[in-house]
């Protein structure tokens, strides 16, 4: 590892890109310090981040055109006003979301190519881990829902091929795959039905492949089949625990008693709306709230199965952390919480590199 950051962070999850991508989003500067959104190259050094999972998202066509809010993304209020007037997510078209996809690809790729060996997107342990070391800013290419493939899973192999690492076969909405759970405040996981047949071989095709399964917006009865399908551990890169805060994106008991037996991980989101109990977008909530999911996780399943999913510039972050930045301040609180030094290497990118191993081939 770089000498200076003896624990990089890995994050599974950021929706850094999307002004890179999507049509009349203002873009923002990425090499310079800035104070819009939540990361930029120089801010992710000054927060020690090694690396993480660069999620590529299709909003519904019409929603594509939302002008960033300065300082304030969010997977609340701009995505979630995608829904119909039953309140359910409309699902996106195939060959839109494909091409919208493969402008989000591009422009990583864009970001690579001007980062003068600052940024790397990363296909394999070796990759990732001479990346951590050199202290390049490791990029996953993560796809937040499987609109972009078809049921035929035909160009699956050619996005694996450019660099895609990591699926969440739904977004909080259907597709030809499955369904997502929807983004109320409260309610249980469980809606709707499970996998579709095309869904089970899309998680088989992952799995043959070395493409991470990611569960986060999956329904219940799609976790479940993953489940019993997929031969990779089970990780859901950014949710939280609904013992604690009920809302349908996290984690019930049971879930997290199956992410454990199968060796997985949770990455916990800082969304303000997914850590408090009563679901409100505060972004006052002390930071201690924040810490109580990672202590739940690692009381109920041990400290090899929880991480970091941060949704950084996808939602409404706890001001406390404010940025990328503010990470230093969460690995102190966890700290002061108890977690030692071995617990806070794992929770920082130890257990990512673990589930990453054993997932790509
Ligand atoms: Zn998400």
């Amino acid at each position: 590892m770089n000498p200076l950051n003896k624990r990089p962070i890995l994050d599974g999850h950021n929706d850094t890109l999307q002004p890179f991508y999507l049509p009349n989003k203002t873009q923002r500067p990425f090499f310079e310090k800035t104070n819009i959104g939540h990361i930029d190259l120089p801010r992710a050094k000054v927060g020690g981040l090694g690396g993480g999972f660069f999620s590529i998202f299709v909003p519904a066509p019409r929603f594509a055109n939302m002008e960033p809010r300065e300082g304030e993304p969010e997977e609340g209020t701009g995505q979630n006003r995608q829904v119909n007037v039953h309140g359910v997510m409309n699902p996106v078209e195939f060959s839109y979301a494909h091409e919208m996809t493969k402008k989000g690809i591009e422009a990583l790729f864009d970001l690579e190519a001007k980062s003068e060996g600052r940024l790397k997107i990363v296909r394999s342990m070796k990759e990732l881990q001479s990346s951590l070391e050199e202290d390049r800013l490791a990029a996953i290419i993560h796809f937040e829902g499987a609109e972009a493939i078809e049921p035929t899973l035909d160009s699956l192999a050619g996005f694996y091929a450019k660099g895609l690492r990591s699926i969440g076969i739904v977004w909080s909405r259907p597709n030809v795959f499955g369904h997502g759970v929807d983004l109320r405040v409260q309610g249980a996981p469980d809606q709707g039905p499970g996998l579709t047949r095309a869904g089970k071989e899309l998680a088989k095709a992952c799995n043959r492949l070395g493409i991470l399964i990611d569960l986060s917006h999956l329904n219940e009865k799609g976790f479940w089949d993953v489940e019993k399908i997929s031969l990779a551990p089970l990780v859901a890169t950014h949710s939280c625990v609904h013992a604690l805060s009920p809302s349908p994106r996290n984690l019930t008991d049971k879930q997290l008693d199956a992410i454990k037996a199968s060796d997985g991980i949770v990455g916990i989101n800082f969304s303000v709306r997914f850590i408090r109990r009563d679901g409100k977008e505060i972004p006052e909530t002390p930071l201690n709230e924040l810490v109580r999911h990672f202590q739940y996780v690692a009381d109920r399943i041990g400290v090899d199965h929880v991480a970091i999913g941060s949704d950084f510039d996808g939602t409404t972050i706890l001001k406390e952390i404010g940025d990328v930045t503010g990470l230093p301040r969460l690995m102190e609180a966890l700290h002061q919480a108890g977690f030692d030094e071995e617990a806070l290497c794992k929770i920082s990118f130890k257990n990512w590199l673990r589930v990453l191993s054993a997932t790509w081939k």
